[in-house]
């Protein structure tokens, strides 16, 4: 097998997983089944691949190091239910694998510098997934999984909340890894709403007025926000100024992108 020798690269985060209990435990929060259209983004060399494909899932993959493509067709090229993908994920034009509506389960031991831009282009096409488990940085998994109040609710919090429910499921410590990583990491589950809980009237407003009031998150929401709306607006739509943009929940946010879409229809001239 010393053909097959991989030596994990930096610039390609990898950390494979090889730690048999971690894995298992993974699979089993996973708990893929027969018939089921699985996507692992970055399979690596398989830690996580062998189980998925043994479920009798269908089993698309995605990797952007060429060397490990003859590793992985060695190992798996053989099953019917297995097809690789080679290249950048975060370039991965997610509807030509032709998955039903709700039906794709999108699974990844993540490279960390990827991880928040990879979660926001698989939002994107939110309507493709049933779920998604992923192992990121802990801190990451803490701010995805924050309530209103404390210092990890945020931007990251808001955007994919707004998208998905989202399950802090378990740690995991550097020893898992070859070679270990300088962090803590997480599993999280993501599932995509059916029917936005709160649905704004436009997304992009959304992040707008979001991304503006955390860009200074101790001044009150009447301050950061005064480029976007007045103070009338803001208790217009039902929310108290003095407050700092960490105190208010997904649904007040909505509520001010909603009002930021009426005010900007009212002030710009026709
Ligand atoms: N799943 C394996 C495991 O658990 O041992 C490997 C995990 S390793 C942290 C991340 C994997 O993602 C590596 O195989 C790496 O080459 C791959 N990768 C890095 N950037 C990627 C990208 N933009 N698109 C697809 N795969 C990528």
């Amino acid at each position: 097998m010393s053909e097959y020798q991989h030596r994990a690269r930096k610039r390609f985060g990898q950390n494979f997983l090889h730690d048999a209990g971690v894995i298992h435990r993974i699979l089993r929060a996973i708990h893929a089944r027969e018939g089921e259209h699985m996507l692992e983004i970055g399979p690596g060399q398989g830690a996580l691949t062998e189980g998925l494909l043994n479920s009798g899932a269908q089993l698309d993959v995605i990797e952007l190091d060429r060397d490990l493509v003859p590793i992985l067709q060695h190992q798996f090229g053989m099953n019917p239910r297995f097809r690789l993908n080679q290249g950048d994920a975060l370039k991965f034009d997610f509807s030509q694998l032709e998955a039903a509506p709700h039906s794709l389960r999108v699974v990844g031991n993540l490279p960390y510098n990827i991880s928040t831009p990879l979660i926001f282009h698989l939002l994107s096409n939110a309507a493709l997934i049933r779920d998604m488990h992923f192992m990121l940085q802990k801190e990451v998994v803490e701010r995805l999984a924050a309530e209103p109040g404390g210092g990890d609710w945020g931007r990251l919090s808001i955007m994919v909340q707004y998208h998905c429910r989202v399950e802090h499921l378990f740690n995991v410590g550097p020893g898992a890894f070859n070679p270990p990583p300088k962090v803590d990491s997480a599993i999280v589950r993501l599932v995509p709403h059916e029917v936005l809980p709160h649905p704004a009237k436009d997304h992009h407003q959304l992040e707008r007025v979001v991304r503006e009031a955390f860009n200074q998150r101790r001044k009150t929401l009447r301050n950061t926000l005064k480029a976007l709306l007045p103070a009338q607006a803001i208790e217009a739509a039902g929310v108290d100024g003095s407050l700092r943009p960490e105190q208010l929940d997904l649904a007040a946010f909505v509520r001010l992108a909603d009002k930021l879409v009426e005010y900007t229809e009212q002030t710009q001239p026709a």
